[in-house]
C-alpha cells in the first residue's frame, strides 16, 4: 500500500517549503505598512562598565504583528535589506534614537548615556547616508559624541575608499564607531588601521562557551589584546553570567552588554 502511494504521489515541493515562501510574501507586504501603523518600537538594552554603571545603550528594533505578534529582527531585518524597506526604516530608528539621546540631556543621571544604532551595509551604502545622519542630529539637537554606529565587517568587504570616505565625515562631526560581531565576518584586519573605529564589540557566539572552551576563550583574549594595543575601546556582548562577567574582567575587558544585566526592554522600562 505504501509502495503504491509512494509511486502515485509525486512531491513537486516540501508543503512546509509553501508555508515558508508565501509567509515570506506576506511578512513584505506587511512590512511596507509598519512604520506608518506605528507598529515598530525602539527597545534599548544597557552597556555597563567595570564598577556596575551604565554607560549607554543599544538601540534594538521590535516588530509587534497586529496577528504575528512580536517578530525577531533576525527574521525581518533581512527582509528590510531586500526590499530596501530598511532606508525608510533607518532614518526612523535614527531620529528615535536622537530623540532619546535629546530627552537624555536634559536629566543628570542620563544626560551622559551614550545610545548605539545598529545600521545595515544597506543603509550606510547610499550616497545620502552621511548626510541623513547629520540631519538627525542637527533637527534634534543631539550631542553627535554620544552617538555610536554600530557597523559590521560585511560593509568592510566592499569599497573601502567610500566606506573610509564616509566614516570620516561622521567621525568629524563628533559620531563614533563600534564594529559589531567582530571577529565572525571575512574581512582582513588590515582595515582597523585605515578606518576611524573606536569600539570592539566581542560577538556573543565567542562569550557564550568562554568558561568552558579555550578556544572561544582565545579568541576574546585575542580581540580584547588587539583593542587595548590599537588603542580601541572594547565591549563583550551577550554576557549572561557573573562567571562570564569575571572572566572577561580578569582578561582585560571593562564593558559588558548581556541578560546579566537586563535584556532590551522599552524605554520607560529601561533602570537607569
Ligand atoms: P546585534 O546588533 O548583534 O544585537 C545583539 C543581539 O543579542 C540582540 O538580538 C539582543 O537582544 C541579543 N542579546 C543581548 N544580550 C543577550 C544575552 O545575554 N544572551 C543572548 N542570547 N542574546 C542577547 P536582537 O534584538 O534579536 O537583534 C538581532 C540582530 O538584528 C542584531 O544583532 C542586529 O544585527 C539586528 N538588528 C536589531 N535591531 C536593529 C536595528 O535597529 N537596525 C538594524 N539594521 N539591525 C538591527
Ligand atoms: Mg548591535
Ligand atoms: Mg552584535
Ligand atoms: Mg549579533
Amino acid at each position: 500500500k505504501a509502495k503504491e502511494a509512494g509511486r502515485n504521489t509525486v512531491q513537486f515541493f516540501d508543503p512546509k517549503m509553501q508555508v515558508a515562501v508565501s509567509s515570506k510574501a506576506t511578512l513584505i507586504h506587511d512590512l511596507y505598512n509598519a512604520i506608518q501603523q506605528r507598529q515598530f518600537t525602539l527597545f534599548y538594552q544597557k552597556q555597563i562598565d567595570q564598577h556596575g554603571r551604565v554607560v549607554g545603550v543599544e538601540a534594538l528594533l521590535r516588530w509587534f504583528h497586529p496577528e504575528k505578534g512580536m517578530i525577531s529582527p533576525a527574521q525581518f531585518i533581512p527582509l528590510t535589506e531586500e526590499t530596501g524597506l530598511i532606508v525608510p526604516i533607518g532614518d526612523w530608528i535614527l531620529q528615535q534614537a536622537c530623540e532619546t539621546l535629546v530627552n537624555w540631556a536634559k536629566q543628570p543621571v542620563t544626560k551622559n548615556l551614550s545610545v548605539a544604532v545598529n545600521i545595515s551595509v544597506v543603509q550606510f551604502s547610499k550616497d545620502n547616508f552621511v548626510q541623513k545622519v547629520i540631519n538627525s542630529l542637527r533637527s534634534s539637537g543631539a550631542n553627535p559624541q554620544l552617538l555610536k554606529l554600530e557597523i559590521t565587517e560585511s560593509l568592510l568587504a566592499n569599497n573601502i575608499p567610500d566606506v573610509k570616505a564616509k566614516m570620516r565625515e561622521l567621525q568629524q562631526c563628533g559620531v563614533t564607531f563600534s564594529i559589531d560581531d567582530f571577529g565572525t565576518g571575512y574581512s582582513s584586519l588590515s582595515y582597523l588601521k585605515q578606518l576611524p573605529i573606536n569600539q570592539l564589540k566581542i560577538d556573543q557566539s565567542f562569550v557564550r562557551d568562554i568558561i568552558n572552551s579555550s578556544n572561544d576563550k582565545a579568541i576574546a583574549q585575542a580581540i580584547i589584546t588587539l583593542a587595548s594595543s590599537m588603542d580601541l575601546q572594547v565591549i563583550a556582548e551577550g554576557v549572561e553570567t557573573e562567571d562570564q562577567r569575571a572572566l572577561l574582567k580578569s582578561m582585560g575587558c571593562n564593558t559588558y552588554q548581556g541578560y546579566l544585566f537586563g535584556k532590551p526592554c522599552r524605554l520607560e522600562e529601561l533602570k537607569l
